[in-house]
C-alpha cells in the first residue's frame, strides 16, 4: 500500500498533488500518476519511475484544473508500467479513480463484468472498482457518493480509495477501510 492525495479548492490542483506525493516519497513505490479535471473532460498523466523524474517527462505540474487526485503505486496485480499506474478510467471516460490496497475478491467481479461487456485495460485489482461503480450504479441513475457507498459494499480487503467524475465538478470522494 502506497499513498494517494486529492486536492479541490481555488488553486491548481496539478503543483499541490505532485508536492504531497514527494512528501509521502518515503513510503517507496514503483509508478506514479496524477488525474485533473479539466473544463471538458478528466485528463491523466502516469509512468514507472520517481515523482520528479515522471513529472519532469510529463509535465503534471502544469495540468490545468482546481479539481484532481494522484496516486503513488506499489504493484500487488500486475507488474509496474505505465499502463497499470493509477488513475485508472472507468469505461465511459467518466470517472477516474485511484487505489492503495488490495480488493480481495477482484477475480470474481472482474468475470462478472467481462460478462456484461466491461473492457479491461490493466492487469490490476483497482479496475473492477471503476467498472463497478460506473456500471452498476451510476448508470443506475445513482449520484458519485452514492455510487461510491454501493460500490464499496461489495468490495473485501484493505484499501483506500479516491474518485472524481467529470459530471461532477468540484466533488471529490475517498474512502477507506482497514
Ligand atoms: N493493488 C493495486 C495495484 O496493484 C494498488 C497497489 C497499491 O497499493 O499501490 O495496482
Amino acid at each position: 500500500m502506497c499513498s494517494i492525495i486529492g486536492y479541490y479548492g481555488e488553486n491548481s490542483a496539478a503543483p499541490i498533488i505532485v508536492k504531497g506525493l514527494q512528501r509521502m516519497e518515503y513510503r517507496g513505490y514503483d509508478s506514479v500518476g496524477v488525474a485533473v479535471k479539466g473544463e471538458s473532460d478528466i485528463s491523466v498523466k502516469k509512468g514507472v519511475g520517481k515523482v520528479n523524474a515522471v513529472n519532469q517527462d510529463l509535465s503534471i505540474d502544469k495540468m490545468s484544473g482546481f479539481t484532481g487526485i494522484g496516486h503513488t503505486r506499489w504493484a500487488t496485480h500486475g507488474v509496474p508500467n505505465d499502463v497499470n499506474s493509477h488513475p485508472h478510467y472507468s469505461n465511459s471516460g467518466e470517472l477516474v479513480s485511484i487505489h492503495n490496497g488490495i480488493i480481495e475478491n477482484y477475480e470474481s467481479l472482474r468475470e462478472k463484468q467481462k460478462t456484461k461487456g466491461h473492457r479491461f485495460t490493466s492487469d490490476t485489482d483497482t479496475e473492477v472498482i471503476v467498472h463497478q461503480l460506473y456500471d452498476y450504479h451510476l448508470e443506475q441513475g445513482e449520484d458519485l457518493l452514492s455510487a461510491v457507498k454501493l460500490t464499496i459494499v461489495d468490495l473485501r480487503g484493505a484499501y483506500a480509495l479516491g474518485v472524481i467524475s467529470h459530471n461532477e465538478p468540484g466533488r471529490l470522494i475517498a474512502t477507506r477501510s482497514g
